[in-house]
Order: C-alpha cells, then structure tokens, then sequence
C-alpha cells in the first residue's frame, strides 16, 4: 500500500482531507501530521476578536475529517526530513515513512525580528495558541482600571483586520481601551489598491484606532520602541507581521527561494524532488508568484488532491491555473466588510454577511466533509456574479450613455484674476489653493507645484498647448494666449475631469487647476494626470 503523508492540518489540507473522504481512496495509507486537531479558520478570527461569533462557531475538530478521508493523525510537527530515505521525523522522534509527502504547513511569524518580541508580544500564528492569549488580553483589560493601550504590530490585511476588530471588542467592554497600529513604515494593504487603502484608514479613523506611521524597533514589558527612537505605552502588544518560512524544509534539502519557502512547479511540485507536493503559504509558486493567503490555499487544495493521487497511481499531473487576482473581504470590525480586488474596492455592510454566509459555508462543508451539497456556495456565487460583473456592466454601460460625465461647471475661468478656489472635497489640485485662504480646508491635499518654464513664456504657452491637444481624451474649450480650459475625458467610464492653466509670466510659472466633475474624492487622479502633463511638456 502507498503511504501518503501530509504535514498540516490548516486550510489546504482540510480540503485535501475532505476531497479523499469524498473519493474514498481504499488504496492508500494516509497520514496526516499536525501539532493540533484544532483547526481555528483565520477568515472569522477577527469576527470571533470583535465578539461577533463564539469560538466553536469558527473551529473544525479535524479527528471526523481525518477518519471520513480514512487518515491517521500523528500530533505533532516536522522537525526533519531524509528525502533519500523518504521519512519525516517529528520533534517527539517519531519518524515516519512516506513514498510521497504533501507539505501545507503554512507560514510563521519572524518572533525574533524586533528585539524582545518573543517575550513581550503575542504572536498572531500559531493561531491556536493566540486564541487564549487574546481572551487573556480581553480579561486584563476588563480588570485594569486605567488606560489599556493594545497596539497591533503590521499593517498588512492580518493587521488591519486584526486593530480593527480589536476597537470593536473594546466598545462593548467596560474600561478605556485604546488600540494603536504600527505600520511598519510602509503603506497599509500593501499588496491592495489605493481605494482599498483609503476605505481602511476611514475605518480604521472612525473605529478610534491610533495609527502610528513608523517602524517596531523593540518591544519591552510597558511598549515599543520606534525606529526614530520615541517610544509608545503599550499594556497588550500583537504581533501581525508578514509571513515567513520554517527551517526545515530549505535544511532538508528542498529547493526554496531567497525567503525560505518551497519552491513549486505548476503542477505544486517540488522543483528539486519529484515526490513532495507543496501549497498553501508555505510555497512559492516559480511559475507564477502570488501573495500568501487563503484564497489561493484553498483554491490550490483540489489540484493538490488530484495530483498527490496522480503521482502515487503514477497518471500525469494537472496544472494549478491560480487567477491572477483574488477578491477579498476584509471585516471592518463592525459588521461590515471591505471588499478588494486589484485596484478596485468598495465597502458596505452587505459585503459583511456574504464573508459571513462564505465562511459558514467553508465550515460546514469541513464539518460534513462527505455532503457535497452546494446550494449555498451557488447562492454566493450568484450574489458574486452580481456584484462583480452585472454591477461592473451597468457602471460600464451608464459612462457609455454619457452618465457618468456630470455638468459642466457653473462658474468657469478666472475669479479676481486667479484660477477658482480647489474645490471643498478632496477631488481637485490646484498651484493657487493657498492663495484662497477661506479654503484653508482644502490646501493640504489640493496644492501642487505650478509649472516652472525657463524659456520664453509664449514658447512655454505654446508647448503646453500642442501636449494638451495630443493627450488622449483631452479637448481644448478655451484657448487664448494667457488661459486654455481642457476637458479631460476618462477611457470606458467617460469621467470628465475641468483642468485650467494660468500664465504668469513675471514669476515664470503656468498655474494650474484641475477638478473631477462627479465624487467626493478623485483618489489622486488629478494629481496624477497634472503630473503627467507636467513631465511631458518638460518646460524647464
Ligand atoms: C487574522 C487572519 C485573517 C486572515 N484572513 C484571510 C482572509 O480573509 N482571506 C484570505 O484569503 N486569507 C486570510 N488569511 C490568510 C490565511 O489564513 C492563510 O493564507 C491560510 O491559512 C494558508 O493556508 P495553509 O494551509 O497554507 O496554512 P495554515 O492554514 O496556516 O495551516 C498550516 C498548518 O500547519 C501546521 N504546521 C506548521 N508547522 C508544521 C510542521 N512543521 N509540521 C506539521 N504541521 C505544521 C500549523 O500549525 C497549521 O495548523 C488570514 C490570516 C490571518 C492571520
């Protein structure tokens, strides 16, 4: 009989077990290795931190799991491993033979890369044992009498979600509970677009939580010390920080990348031994790189499945064609929801009780691993269908019709000789906003440089002129030798955007204005098209 092993019982292998309890292998010896039958399913922990799910809600008993999928469980974690001999020595000794081995272990947190982490912080991961460290938490926060500061180290989706849940639980709790976020120093959601980023800091802004834009330098008993040497009072520390890769696999041999993590083919095999299958976080897919998360763990667990059998029963492998982005639903703490994917994001409280039905629906299906009933992933599919391509198509449809172009302004050209005052929301630039004291409001984010020219101003005038009237979508309204008024119009949506351009000759500069006709925010359009005006034209 082929012996099988796998070494995880997170997210990829709980799928993997469930699609060989659905196939009833009779051939084969499984045996599943993992440090706990507990599986806690990170896509509700923020619920179960905000108090919106019990813990039983959100953990799978993996024992039902193994013995429907016919496998053995061995407690415990791989410590080593002989590819020559095939065997995996757990850190009680006990080894054990494999002819093919699948590893879904996941990624771990870096503990020791901010000095005193490791005795002064709570780690996210293991999430098993974070679980009674944050009711501890919640327990000394509900007893303390004075301030009790909880400050989430990371930025990343785990962060964010993690600080933002925190400032729930903290509401219904009795005592001044204050939760900061360290970002590392970077922006937030690396990896999610602009809209994205902004819908987190707005929730995060009205959920109270204090974000620090800096770096963990150290961590003591009473708080961190940032990279610029200040320090910040913090009673409870969480470390959320990225994903990094265990030892073991890269001592044993396997081929991993510069990071540590096991380096996998299309087909997630090993590039260096052909008998090892890899998915989930602890791999780095060579053929096409795509962040660590659950979305592509659980989708590569069936191509998994298919191929571990594949490869014991000597049939060609299938290709793991993961999509090139993923949809995700960041709980906001409250029930609501962000949803992001690539550039695009939007937040409602709808999107709430899909993650809600969605994850429900992924521990139902664990805990009833031989029922493939369907219905209610159908049901989310169909709401998903609407959401991201009926939506999308009416959105398309109303810029074809002209909808989306808005009213030209009421009032245009100048005012007391300058361009008009940037507009009260954060949808326009302008270089005289800090001319306009009554917008003071404003100044901050729509000030931009003017353009500088150092040749002659009409010379200058004039190339501005022929670069606006070849840019795409642009259509000069106004020309004379002092002022042009250009529409920008937007590809697909048909958005249109009013810029304007002012010369002063004796300060050698051309000013500039430029406005979006719909939305409270342009999320950095103009700026970013002023810019690219400004770095064509090339006028100094
Ligand atoms: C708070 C939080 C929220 C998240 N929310 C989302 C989300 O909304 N959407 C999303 O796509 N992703 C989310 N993620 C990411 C997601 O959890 C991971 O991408 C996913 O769990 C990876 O699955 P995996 O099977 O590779 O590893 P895991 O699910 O982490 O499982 C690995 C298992 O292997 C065990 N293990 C570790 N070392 C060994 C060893 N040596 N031997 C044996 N067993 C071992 C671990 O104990 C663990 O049980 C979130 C993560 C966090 C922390």
């Amino acid at each position: 009989m082929k012996r099988l092993l796998l070494a995880g019982g997170g997210q990829t292998h709980s799928l993997v077990l469930r699609d060989l309890a659905l196939r009833k292998c009779a051939e084969l010896d499984v045996v599943l290795i993992t440090p706990t039958l507990r599986l806690p399913y990170s896509g509700m922990l923020p619920g179960w931190m905000a108090g919106h799910y019990a813990l039983d809600e959100w953990l799978v008993d993996l024992a039902p799991l193994a013995k429907a999928a016919g496998a053995r469980v061995v407690l415990g974690s791989v410590q080593a491993l002989d590819l020559a001999s095939k065997q995996a020595t757990s850190e009680r000794g006990e080894v054990l033979q494999f002819d093919v081995l699948s590893i879904a272990t996941g990624a771990t947190i870096e503990v020791d890369a901010i000095a005193g982490a490791r005795e002064h912080a709570v780690a996210l991961r293991p999430l098993d044992t974070f679980i009674a460290n944050w009711q501890r938490i919640v327990d000394r926060a509900i007893s303390v009498r004075e301030v009790f500061r909880i400050t989430v180290v990371g930025g990343g989706a785990g962060g964010v979600e993690c600080a933002l849940a925190a400032a729930q639980r903290a509401r219904s709790l009795q005592g001044a509970v204050q939760i900061q976020l360290i970002t590392g120093g970077v922006p937030l959601l690396p990896g999610h677009g602009a809209r994205a980023r902004y819908l987190a800091i707005e929730a995060l802004r009205k959920s109270g939580v204090v974000l620090i834009d800096a770096i963990a330098a150290q961590i003591d008993a009473h708080g961190i010390v940032l990279a610029d040497g200040s320090y910040v009072s913090s009673e409870a520390t969480l470390l959320v920080t990225g994903a990094a890769a265990s030892e073991w696999p890269r001592r044993a041999g396997l081929a991993v990348d510069q990071r540590g993590f096991i380096e996998v083919n299309a087909y997630l095999q090993s590039t260096s031994h052909a008998f090892v299958f890899a998915a989930g976080d602890c791999v780095a897919l060579i053929d096409s790189p795509r962040p660590k998360s659950g979305v592509y763990a659980v989708r590569a667990a069936a191509p998994l499945a298919l191929n571990l059998l594949a490869a014991i029963r000597g049939q060609p492998l299938s290709r793991f064609k993961p999509h090139r982005r993923a949809l995700y639903l960041l709980s906001t703490g409250s029930k609501c929801a962000i949803a992001s994917w690539g550039s695009w994001a939007f937040c409602a409280p709808g999107l709430w009780r899909l993650k809600n039905q969605i994850d429900r629906g992924y521990i139902a299906k664990l805990r009833n691993p031989t029922n493939p009933k369907t219905t209610g992933a159908m049901r989310t599919l169909a709401v998903l269908a609407f959401i991201f391509i009926i939506v999308p198509l009416l959105v398309f449809a109303a810029g074809q019709f002209g909808l989306l172009m808005g009213r030209s302004p009421a009032e245009s050209g100048l005012r007391e000789g300058k361009l008009r005052p940037p507009s009260r929301t954060q949808n326009s630039v302008s270089s005289q906003a800090a001319q306009w004291p009554e917008t003071e409001y404003a100044v901050a984010y729509a000030t931009i440089e003017p353009f500088a020219f150092t040749q002659d101003s009409a010379l200058a005038m004039n190339r501005l002129r022929d670069v606006l009237a070849n840019w795409p979508g642009a259509r000069i309204v106004e020309n004379s030798p002092e002022y042009l008024s250009v529409q920008f119009e937007t590809r697909g949506l048909r958005f249109v955007d009013d810029a304007e351009f002012l010369l002063d000759p004796a300060a050698r500069v051309i000013h500039v204005r430029s406005a979006s006709r719909l939305g409270r925010k342009d999320f950095g359009a103009n700026r970013a098209r002023v810019e690219a005006v400004r770095k064509r034209a090339d006028l100094r």
